[in-house]
């Protein structure tokens, strides 16, 4: 068998991989005023400290929506607004400033899941109120708790 020589469409090196960019910072996690007192009555923690693939989280999840502040299709078209020749690590910046809220899935209705050119002006007008301010929210891994 003849092994591949590196040219000019197969790099020696593989390129970084954006989510490893990405997540070298983490995503910043909020939660909502009333997803966080229904947390409380469940004997549920601060939800800034829950991952998308917290084991709690996935047994109420009838109940709580991982509810991104802008939205992915708007951070899509962000990304291909900026070219062909835009760089990884532009794509990276853009998902590393990913912001999630817990919310309830009844605010998630109200919030609804289009376009958000102001996402701050969304969560207003649905009456979904955030606990934290983001420099509030610690960064996690979205993967943290994900079973091995
Ligand atoms: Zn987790």
């Amino acid at each position: 068998m003849v092994r591949a020589r590196p040219g000019p469409h197969r790099p020696s090196r593989p390129p970084p991989r954006v989510d490893k960019l990405t997540h070298q910072r983490g995503i910043d996690v909020n939660g909502s005023k009333a997803a966080s007192d229904r947390a409380r009555e469940l004997g549920l923690e601060d939800l800034r400290t829950y991952c998308w693939h917290c084991p709690i989280m996935g047994k109420h999840r009838k109940q709580f929506l991982w509810e991104h502040h802008k939205p992915v299709a708007d951070m899509r078209n962000e990304i291909y607004s900026m070219g062909p020749k835009v760089r990884l690590e532009e794509v990276a910046a853009i998902l590393g400033k990913t912001r999630i809220a817990w919310v309830l899935q009844s605010e998630g209705k109200k919030l609804g899941n289009k376009s958000r050119p102001n996402p701050a002006a969304t969560y207003r007008d649905a009456g979904v109120v955030l606990l934290y301010p983001w420099d509030k929210c610690r960064p996690i891994d979205r993967k943290r708790h994900r079973a091995p």
